[in-house]
């Protein structure tokens, strides 16, 4: 697959995606069942949902948090993400 690229960083390098909070976590799927992308997988065994595709996850979309009653997904702050978007894509022109 194409490598993609989000504001000029390789999407794999950026931190934007759901943790799960498997002390809050009902193993419901709400979320899985939302989000088209993959992002999710269902498992065998105690934890049955993990997060398997972390950069499938579209950079600043929160919406599967939506979905969840018990509020077991978050993510990083959006300041500090852009803030770390802005330093890789620093350090990488500086090469
Ligand atoms: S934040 Fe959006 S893209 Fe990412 S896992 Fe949730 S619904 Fe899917
Ligand atoms: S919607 Fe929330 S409670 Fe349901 S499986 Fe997803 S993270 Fe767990």
């Amino acid at each position: 697959m194409a490598e993609t690229t989000f504001m000029g960083v390789p999407r794999d390098q950026i931190p934007w995606f759901p943790t799960i909070d498997y002390d809050k976590c009902t193993f419901c799927m709400e979320c899985d069942t939302f989000c088209p992308h993959h992002v999710f997988e269902r498992r065998e065994g105690d934890r049955p949902l993990a997060i398997a595709n972390p950069a499938n996850c579209v950079v600043f979309c929160r919406a599967c948090a939506k979905t969840c009653g018990p509020d077991a997904l978050s993510f990083p702050g959006k300041p500090e993400t852009i803030a770390r978007i802005k330093q890789i894509r620093e350090g990488a022109s500086s090469k």
